[in-house]
């Protein structure tokens, strides 16, 4: 049987990269992590202690001395994956455009980024990961042996994030959403730490005219021709 591996799979907001990622995960029989749901998760902590304003301004110094407290776990509730926030399952709250719209400046603290890329590095210290992120090829494992860069127009994004959330009953705008996707991009790509950069060994993969299954067929493909070289 061959090795198990280390797959990154990083790029924009709404690319599709967490469905890709946990689509095969499943067929390959990985650990799958969403390291995104883990900063939306320190951002809920931080939206429900009060110490984001409405202006999206974070009270950096409370919430670095506020991150002992955060405990993260993802466990498997009722078929799917949830994430776990100090004991309570926070998997759809996390999604709504709220925490969306908080998620990237507290994303962009240092601080908050050590504690969650620590965490992310002890995920895979078995290997057999399946890791979606920004900076999961480029940061937390620079050494991954199958690193892909997801990426689609703006447009096409927030469209999709559109029907995903009109699907799950929330009453949002394509406008809306087409900023918040682009607010994200702008922050990830701009901030200082780690920022949202594609690693040069991976391979660009560029989902716009694709169906999920050619999508995830074509992942596949690219696991088998790394682990059967
Ligand atoms: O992937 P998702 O859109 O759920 O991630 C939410 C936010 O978390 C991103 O917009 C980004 O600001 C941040 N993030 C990050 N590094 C990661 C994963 C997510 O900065 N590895």
């Amino acid at each position: 049987m061959e090795q198990d591996i280390i797959i990154a799979i990083d790029g924009y907001s709404s690319s599709g990269k967490s469905s890709m990622a946990r689509s095969l995960a499943r067929a390959i029989g990985y650990r799958y992590i969403d390291s995104g749901a883990m900063y939306r998760a320190v951002t809920l902590y931080a939206m429900r202690h009060g110490l984001i304003d409405a202006e999206h301004n974070v009270d950096t110094k409370a919430l670095i001395d506020s991150l002992p407290d955060i405990n993260i776990d993802f466990e498997i509730i009722g078929g799917r994956q949830s994430t776990i926030l100090n004991g309570e399952d926070v998997e759809d709250e996390i999604r709504q455009l709220p925490v969306s719209n908080n998620v990237s400046p507290v994303a962009a603290i240092p601080e908050v980024r050590h504690m969650l890329v620590t965490l992310q590095q002890a995920c895979g210290a078995k290997k057999g990961i399946v890791m979606d992120g920004r900076d999961i090829g480029t940061t937390v494992f620079p050494n991954a042996e199958l690193k892909v860069f997801v990426n689609a127009p703006a447009e096409t994004r927030a469209k999709r994030r559109m029907l995903e959330l009109r699907a799950k009953g929330q009453d949002v705008t394509f406008d809306e959403i087409l900023s918040n996707v682009k607010q994200r991009d702008f922050i990830d790509e701009n901030r200082a730490e780690s920022p949202l950069r594609r690693a040069e060994d991976a391979i660009d993969f560029d989902n716009s005219n694709m169906s999920i299954e050619e999508q995830d067929k074509a992942l596949l493909n690219l696991f088998y021709n790394k682990v059967n070289k």
